[in-house]
């Protein structure tokens, strides 16, 4: 039985940080991870409203927080602080109510033959901060937003050791021969790569060209492609449009919650939304699902 579902019909995770964040002032350009100390109320804040909405896991405020890409912020020096303190406040908001899953973004830099980044390098990296992620309490990984799919199998190897369950999650868009990274691989073969690498969850987040009715398809996709493995996604709510210095998203709770029974109704055990949506629509979704 997957560690983080256990008994559960379906597992709920959180929706949006970064632009529940933004919504407190957060600016382009700020590196949101600062804020775990800085603005510790707010992802406090953040963290709590997702609890009250129903959520069963919350995910850590460490996106950015691989030490490759901080070594570009401003805020190396604070690398393993500000890692440490994101389990703390996540925790603090969980009072035992919430699983708290350590959140590791793609770390900013291409992997040889593409970049100039070493697989032992990155390795040792994602287990730099996996290893402040669990020392402080996280009950399992989440690797999201990926589009390189040797990115998250060499992430998703490092992390193993830790023996906690790892959801591996990437990001699709519309590319010119259907629903593909930004890199151009398939889902099926990203799917698989993330399985083989040791994932015990797989799925999909984010995708700033799809809409609901693609997440549908790439469900049916990624289904297919882990008739074992349990299935995560996470869109966001409808693609960002521009109004003056501000992204806006339209999907209303409702429809996310309606989006969800449909895809949960087809076999997807783990749902929780990315850039756009907010508290109401996790608690949307939380009571569609269990009422
Ligand atoms: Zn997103």
């Amino acid at each position: 039985m997957n560690a983080l579902i256990k008994g559960r019909e379906v597992l709920l995770l959180d929706g949006a940080m970064g632009t529940q964040l933004i919504a407190r002032g957060l600016k382009q350009g700020d590196w949101s991870i600062a804020w775990n100390l800085d603005r510790a109320e707010d992802v406090l804040a953040v963290h709590k409203s997702y609890v009250e909405a129903g959520s069963d896991c919350l995910t850590t405020n460490t996106f950015c927080g691989s030490p490759i890409m901080m070594a570009r912020s401003g805020h190396a020096h604070r690398f393993e602080e500000l890692n440490r303190g994101s389990v703390a406040i996540a925790k603090e908001a969980s009072t035992g109510r919430c699983l708290v899953l350590g959140n590791i973004g793609p770390c900013g830099d291409f992997l040889a033959p593409l970049g100039d980044l070493e697989t032992s390098d990155l390795t040792r990296a994602v287990k730099n901060q996996a290893r402040i992620l669990v020392e402080s309490g996280v009950d399992g990984f989440i690797v999201e937003t990926m589009s390189d799919t040797n990115e998250m199998e060499t992430t998703v190897q490092a992390l193993r050791e830790f023996g906690l369950p790892i959801i591996a999650s990437f990001t699709f868009e519309k590319g010119a021969i259907g629903l593909q990274t930004a890199l151009g691989t398939e889902p099926a073969q990203a799917i698989a790569t993330a399985i083989d690498a040791g994932a015990s969850i797989v799925g999909a987040n984010c995708g700033t060209s799809l809409s609901l009715q693609d997440y549908q398809v790439l469900g049916g996709a990624i289904l297919d492609a882990a008739p074992k493995t349990p299935v995560i996604l996470q869109p966001n709510a409808g693609s960002p449009r521009l109004r003056g210095d501000q992204f806006e998203y339209d999907l209303t709770p409702e429809d996310f919650a309606t989006w969800a029974q449909a895809v949960v109704a087809r076999g997807v055990s783990v749902i929780g939304g990315c850039c756009g949506t907010s508290p109401a629509h996790i608690r949307a979704v939380s009571r569609a699902l269990r009422s």
